[in-house]
């Protein structure tokens, strides 16, 4: 979540937790809490207060402000009704919204909370407000139904709260888990899947039953391309290559294996048999594909051509020879003219 997404969300939750300010007042002065009543007014100007801090961006100021002074409001109600309504039980909300907004000021760059700290006071004034009136009594009395009403609704609303923002956290979680496996198994200069994702998926052809092939491909004279243009030609060389072959190769597992070799890994699919003249005849239009295309860097033409070495899985011990069986025939390639598909 960015700067703005965060900023939204405490909109969310500063109007929710003001209305809910302006709904208890109601409530008060039905049951003639008289001080409660007054209490309510400078607890609405803190969330107005909320909202200029919010607009200004000032999220670590609003968290301070607001949740102490909800810690203190529920505080007080427990103190004037008695623990019997459940106000005590905000308590255990702000602690997960402690946690969430620590984590987002670490992401953000901005000023800290202390969780720690923040979530001890909560616990020692949850305690001293819950025992006030446990020793002493509260200081309204109120009907025990109305009591049981709002110990339902604050509860439903607490766990509401914990739910939402353990939903939160743990959404964000996996968004970042997924982004980083994302990265950790894609190449970042051709956008395509790198070694580790194809080893994944080598490894899962290898445990199966149906027929694959692997195409190793490598750049003919890659080296006097970043010798005459540069290495940022040669850069772009390697993306143009890659789009080329997602162009070509949109029913097969292309990946970019290392430096300027590509490794593309063809399974059998249900409708569609695997056989020689097939895989012949995909990676001759695929290399034909590279040989016409028109490569353009600063005003100036690059051609390139590529030789492919194509090589079944049936008969190899290991991954590992499979691959080295396509690296023979690439380098059978290599020796023989380079620009062609070897079987
Ligand atoms: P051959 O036809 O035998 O394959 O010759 P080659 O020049 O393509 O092969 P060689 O192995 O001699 O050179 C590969 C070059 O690829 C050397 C290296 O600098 C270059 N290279 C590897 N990775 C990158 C990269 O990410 N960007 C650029 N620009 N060049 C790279
Ligand atoms: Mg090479
Ligand atoms: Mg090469």
């Amino acid at each position: 979540m960015n700067v703005a997404g965060l900023k939204k969300l405490t909109y969310m939750v500063n109007t929710a937790i003001l209305i809910m300010v302006f709904g208890l007042m109601a409530f008060f002065v039905f049951a003639k809490a008289k001080f409660l009543v007054w209490f309510s007014i400078p607890t609405a100007l803190v969330y107005v207060i909320g909202y200029i801090l919010i607009s200004r961006g000032k999220l670590y100021e609003y968290v301070v402000l607001v949740y102490s002074w909800i810690t203190v409001y529920m505080g007080i109600c427990t103190v004037c009704l008695g623990y019997d309504y459940g106000f005590h039980l905000y308590g255990m909300s702000m602690i997960p919204i402690i946690f969430y907004t620590d984590y987002m000021g670490r992401k953000i760059g901005g000023k800290k909370v202390n969780p720690f700290i923040f979530s001890g006071l909560i616990v020692i004034f949850y305690l001293i407000s819950s025992l006030i009136p446990y020793i002493r009594g509260p200081v309204y009395m109120a009907d025990k139904s109305i009591a049981r009403v709002f110990w339902v609704t604050n509860s439903v609303i607490v766990f509401g709260f914990l739910i939402f923002y353990t939903n939160v956290l743990i959404k964000m979680t996996i968004r970042t888990e997924e982004t980083l496996e994302n990265m950790a198994l894609r190449d970042n200069l051709t956008n395509i899947p790198n070694r580790h994702y194809m080893m994944r998926c080598l490894e899962e052809t290898d445990k199966s039953e149906s027929a694959a092939y692997i195409a190793m491909i490598d750049i003919d004279s890659f080296k006097s391309i970043n010798d005459v243009y540069g290495h940022n030609a040669g850069d772009m060389v390697l993306k143009s290559l890659a789009d080329i072959m997602k162009e070509n190769c949109k029913d097969f597992s292309i990946s970019r294996w290392g430096g300027e070799e590509f490794l593309i890994l063809i399974t059998e699919k249900e409708n569609q048999k695997l056989s020689d003249d097939y895989l012949k005849e995909r990676m001759e239009k695929l290399r034909q594909s590279v040989e016409d295309a028109q490569l353009e860097y600063e005003g100036k033409d690059i051609r390139i051509t590529v030789t492919i070495g194509v090589a079944g899985k049936d008969g190899w011990p290991t991954i590992e020879r499979w691959v080295d069986a396509a690296d023979d025939k690439l380098y059978y390639g290599k020796n023989n003219g380079k620009n062609q598909v070897v079987m």
